[in-house]
């Protein structure tokens, strides 16, 4: 019940209070009952002792008088004024100096009956009794005297009514006061919890708000005492966190968008061994479904690869490597522990090397191939100038010669290859850049059929073209694209048995394009052969190639341009015999950029 801050105020208060009236009512009733009897001794002074005269004529009868007791009495009547005698509250008797018995006074039934207080006995002892103990129900002065040769004692009694009816008035005054005390404690502690407890619920509310992650709620600061500093830090510090939580859950966002899209694979595992996260690409590679916390652990996808607790402490080096083959791919794994110190798990990133490898092994391929092509027409070339060096002039002139057009044919095919390499790398580094220009297709056909008519005739074949009539300009680089249809022909020309028929037709497409075609009643080219006729120095018949001293660069060399066109080239599937290229180029060019 007590447990709420108002309530805990309003007790505080009320105890306060109370505490405080009966600190107070205790001093105040002390305070009156010692001042009545400071008033009562003082004025007894005031008549006994500071009036010599009354106490002498107190003591001294006159010779004539008879009746003592008499005299005193009426004295001390005569005095009432001072003394604050009234006859009810406040008493005087004169008493028998010996007996203590009563003679006369203002209050006879009483004065018979009195009691032998302390004062009394003093005085009849012949002493003053004048000491009152504060807490008796009453206050008394006995003054011991003697008149005509006879002792007597004046005493004079107060009964404290006075003080009594004050006190209790007092005490009246201060429960009143207390009862009010306690209403405006009960006023006040709700004024207080109004201006102190409700920004401190408010402030809770709040942080419960922000507890449960809700941060838009700002709490509204009305005043600028210490609530109203410690609310509006609140707000600070709300805001402080709300933004960090924004700028965590930004990185977090980022990590996760590189996670899911990055194209090495990525799996974590427990130090349990269970999987808690994999990526897509992991997925991909490893040709599986990797759940979280699935049945799939650690063991049975990597266990080969090294046991859980070697991956968990990889030693100086970091993390452990080690590759698989995996449906055709080639994976290279990176396993290292995260959070090394506490061995929270193990985290395996799978790269696919299969395009590298595959690369590299075309370089090596590459490499071997310009090497045995350099290498032949140089044996040749070595081999002929040796026996002509040898002989020493002693060949017939018609051999020198032809070991001469040996020397040179060969050396030229080595400037052809040499160029064609040369040709490759400009496009491989991206040296390379197009001509642009429009220009009339059929007209480019024609003049390319044209400077290869005499060598078809060379070799007896008949050569045809096809055109669409209206074909339009195209944009491109003419020259390359002149290169392109001439390394296309002239293959149909070597690879044609003589007397064969070459055909070279065109058209125009739906969607903005032109298309070329020739094809050629040759050799053609086993299926198995074709995906491969555009890699570089591939070659079906590598003899006869060589034999018409083909590199088996040119349709590579022919797709590297028609590419930057943004063209493409390829084998028609047509029945045998003779082989059908087909090129498709858009009529306005390789779009800008994208060349
Ligand atoms: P090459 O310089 O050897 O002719 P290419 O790159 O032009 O090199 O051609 C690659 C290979 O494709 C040739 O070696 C040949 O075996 C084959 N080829 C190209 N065109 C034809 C064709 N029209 N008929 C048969 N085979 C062809």
């Amino acid at each position: 019940m007590f447990r709420s801050l108002h309530m805990k105020l309003m007790l505080i208060m009320t105890l306060l209070i109370i505490s405080l009236m009966t600190v107070v009512g205790a001093f105040l009733v002390n305070s009156v009952a010692g001042f009545y009897l400071e008033q009562f001794y003082s004025r007894m002074q005031g008549v006994f002792q500071n009036d010599p005269e009354f106490y002498h004529d107190l003591c001294n009868a006159a010779p004539e008088e008879d009746s003592g007791v008499q005299q005193i009495d009426q004295m001390l009547r005569a005095r009432t004024g001072d003394l604050g005698v009234d006859g009810i509250t406040r008493n005087f008797y004169v008493l028998d100096g010996a007996t203590g018995a009563y003679l006369a006074g203002t209050n006879d039934t009483e004065g018979v009956a009195l009691e032998l207080t302390h004062n009394l006995s003093v005085a009849l002892t012949g002493e003053v009794g004048d000491d009152s103990d504060p807490t008796l129900s009453y206050m008394d002065v006995a003054i011991p005297i003697t008149r005509g040769g006879r002792d007597y004692v004046v005493y004079i009694k107060d009964s404290k009514q006075a003080v009594q009816s004050l006190t209790g008035q007092l005490v009246t005054l201060i429960l009143e006061a207390l009862a009010f005390g306690i209403v405006i404690s009960v006023l006040l502690s709700f004024l207080l919890s109004k201006t102190l407890i409700t920004p401190i619920e408010r402030l809770t509310e709040g942080a419960e708000e922000v507890a449960a992650g809700d941060f838009s709620h700002k709490i509204e600061v009305d005043s600028k005492d210490e609530i109203g500093v410690l609310t509006s830090t609140f707000n600070d510090m709300a805001r402080q966190l709300q933004s960090t939580l924004q700028e965590v859950e930004n990185e977090r966002n980022k990590l996760g968008t590189l996670f899911l899209h990055m194209t090495d694979g990525v799996v974590a595992f427990s130090r349990e061994g269970a999987i808690i996260q994999s990526n897509p690409a992991a997925e991909e590679m490893l040709g599986r479904a990797l759940p979280i916390g699935g049945e799939v652990g650690y063991e049975a996808l990597f266990g080969d690869i090294a046991p859980l607790e070697k991956a968990l402490e990889p030693g100086a080096l970091g993390f452990l490597a080690g590759s698989r083959e995996l449906g055709g791919r080639s994976l290279e794994l990176l396993l290292a522990p995260f959070d090394r110190d506490h061995q929270a798990g193990v985290l395996v990133v799978i790269h696919d090397v299969t395009e590298r490898n595959k690369t590299e092994e075309m370089r090596k391929e590459f490499v071997a191939n310009v090497s045995h092509e350099l290498r032949t027409p140089l044996t040749n070339i070595h081999s002929y100038a040796e026996t002509l060096v040898d002989s020493a002039g002693s060949l017939p002139p018609d051999m020198e010669k032809s070991f001469l057009n040996v020397i040179l044919s060969e050396s030229e095919r080595m400037a052809h290859i040499v160029q064609d390499l040369l040709t490759l790398s400009r496009f491989d580094s991206g040296r390379s850049e197009l001509n642009l220009a429009p220009f009339s297709f059929a007209e480019a056909i024609e003049t390319m059929v044209n400077a290869n008519r005499l060598e078809a005739q060379r070799h007896g074949h008949t050569i045809t073209t096809e055109l669409e009539p209206g074909l339009p300009q195209i944009m491109g680089d003419r020259e390359r694209l002149t290169q392109v249809m001439m390394n296309v022909v002239s293959n149909s020309i070597k690879y044609t048995p003589d007397g064969g028929a070459i055909r070279v037709s065109a058209g125009r497409m739906k969607d903005k394009k032109v298309w070329l075609e020739v094809s050629d009643n040759g050799i053609g080219i086993p299926k198995a052969d074709q995906h491969r006729i555009f890699e570089r120095f591939y070659r079906v018949d590598k003899a006869r190639s060589r034999e018409s001293g083909g590199t088996g660069l040119g349709l590579s060399i022919a797709k590297e341009i028609i590419d930057q066109h943004q063209g493409s080239i390829f084998i028609v599937d047509k029945p045998q015999p003779g082989l059908t290229i087909r090129v498709e180029l858009p009529m306005e060019g390789p779009k800008h950029g994208a060349a």
